[in-house]
């Protein structure tokens, strides 16, 4: 009887592995065991969480965006919906120079949608903001394949829009450099907003939600969502929900061989081998041509980027810090010359994670092209990143404490082509490895809710492939 049972392996206990784990124990279409393995000691991957001293730090992403809804909906079947929580809204601005400017309101990814906050905001010069509004004018650009970011929005808003809010909100996002990023890959809405409207501010603005405005009584909503005990509770409750002695940690997937039954052969680093009929990979891009190196068409990867980051959290007595401005925090332009990237009041934003007479900000730093910074010592990156923020507000003494957290080729860089090189890799594995499926930051979004949904995805085209 049990061997009727399909056996399936997800590799990777990030949130993607963790999602397909837990919704191919929780279907019943078919009877399959499944087992997670996890090269590390913990589940999560990217996601920790740090409780220190009444804080709550998170060493790698601390949120989600609400509307993409498949991680409230984990979290609720995880059994931790009760802790979600939204952040505070609050104002948010980008260094320029060495002055902060607030956001302009109604700017999606940096692309105007309200033309009367652009054309008061002082982040533009008025010869910057003249050649912003030739989006009006300026015919849509023939059909594509791809670009990069930079090259669409420079040509429909300028470098000066680009510069100063485009490139430091999305490099917020991908760590990257936005003349190699892909627009299709990225925000191909973006391009569907030029070609159906022509123009991108237009197009955007009829894509863009109508604002909810809270009754006067109700507080404004921030647009992420978090967990009260730490994002790594919604991994915890994940975990807690997973068939017992279901996942192997400390155990890394060395390499994967396909029988000539067609079932394939695990090879773990405990020596061990394990048998699947079919298999859910999320482990990062850059494991897989060792993962499969009978399979050249992998080696594609090795030639796909990917940045290496820091967050450094530090945490204050109140008195220590005097913000001269009213806000959640800033994004930083090329234009500045500043080490940190981007930094968040995390006391204002999510006033969770913060005791009342404390402050904690956490800042980045680490981007495309500037990588170097994150492997100086923990005593240099706190000087540099303190010697930054002391220029636009007043810090007395040192922290009480610094995490720094270090993140080497975390945040993969979709570079222009990524999908059409992402479909040819599935072209032969259909071909080759039928069965075995990618899923993960590397591939289709690397937002958590991204990643959630590429595992169900996947969990999806296992079911159909055990079927047929
Ligand atoms: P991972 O979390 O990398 O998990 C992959 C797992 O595979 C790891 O646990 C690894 O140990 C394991 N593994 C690797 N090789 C093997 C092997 N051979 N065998 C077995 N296991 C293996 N996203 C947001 O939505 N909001 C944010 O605020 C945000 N901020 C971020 C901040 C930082 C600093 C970083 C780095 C990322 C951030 N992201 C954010 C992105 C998001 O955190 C990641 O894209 C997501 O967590 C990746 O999940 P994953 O499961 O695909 O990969």
């Amino acid at each position: 009887m049990e061997d009727n049972r399909k056996k399936v392996v997800v590799i990777g206990g990030g949130i993607t592995g963790l999602a397909a784990a837990f919704y191919l124990q929780k279907q019943t279409e078919q009877p399959i065991d499944v087992t997670l393995i996890e090269s590390s000691n913990r589940l999560g991957g990217k996601i920790q969480t740090v409780k220190r001293d009444g804080f709550i730090i998170e060493r790698g992403p601390d949120s989600f965006l609400e509307r993409k809804t498949s991680a409230a909906r984990l979290a609720k079947e995880a059994g931790v919906d009760h802790l979600l929580t939204n952040n505070a809204a609050g104002k948010a601005y980008v260094l320029v120079g060495e002055k902060l400017h607030s956001m302009p309101e109604g700017a999606v990814m940096g692309v105007p949608t309200k033309v009367a906050p652009f054309a008061t905001s002082s982040l533009f010069s008025l010869p910057g903001k003249v050649r912003a509004s030739a989006d009006f004018i300026l015919p849509k650009s023939k059909p594509i394949a791809d670009q990069s970011l930079g090259h669409f929005f420079r040509r429909r808003l300028g470098d000066e829009v680009v510069e100063n809010l485009i490139e430091p909100l999305l490099s917020g996002i991908y760590a990257g450099d936005i003349d190699n990023l892909s627009l299709m890959a990225t925000f191909p809405n973006f391009y569907h907003a030029e070609q159906n409207h022509r123009s991108l501010v237009r197009g955007m603005k009829k894509l863009a939600p109508t604002p909810k405005h809270p009754a006067p009584s109700e507080k404004k909503k921030g647009i992420f969502l978090t967990l009260t005990d730490g994002l790594e509770s919604l991994v915890k409750g994940i975990e807690a929900k997973l068939v017992p002695n279901s996942v192997l940690k400390n155990t890394s997937v060395n390499r994967i061989e396909r029988q000539p039954d067609g079932r394939y052969l695990l090879h773990l680093s405990s020596g061990q081998t394990i048998e699947a009929d079919s298999i859910i990979s999320t482990v990062p891009h850059t494991v897989l041509p060792a993962m499969l190196p009978d399979y050249d068409f992998f080696d594609v990867f090795r030639k796909m980027p990917a940045t290496t980051v820091a967050t450094v959290a530090m945490a204050f007595p109140a008195s220590a810090v005097k913000e001269r401005f009213d806000g959640t925090g800033f994004v930083v332009s090329r234009n500045s010359d500043y080490t940190i990237t981007a930094c968040t009041w995390t006391h204002k934003k999510w006033p969770h994670t913060t005791p009342d007479d404390k402050v904690l900000l956490r800042c980045y730093v680490g981007r495309a092209n500037d990588e170097a910074v994150v492997d100086l010592p923990d005593a240099d990156i706190e000087r540099i990143v303190l010697g930054d923020l002391n220029r636009m507000m007043d810090i007395t003494g040192k922290p009480e404490f610094t995490i720094i957290s270090r993140w080497h080729e975390a945040m993969p860089q979709y570079i222009v082509g990524h999908k059409e090189r992402l479909a040819a890799i599935s072209g032969y594995i259909v071909n080759e490895l039928p069965g075995l499926y990618m899923a993960g930051s590397s591939f289709n979004g690397l937002g958590i809710p991204d990643c959630i949904d590429q595992g169900e995805d996947a969990v999806e085209k296992v079911l159909y492939y055990l079927r047929t």
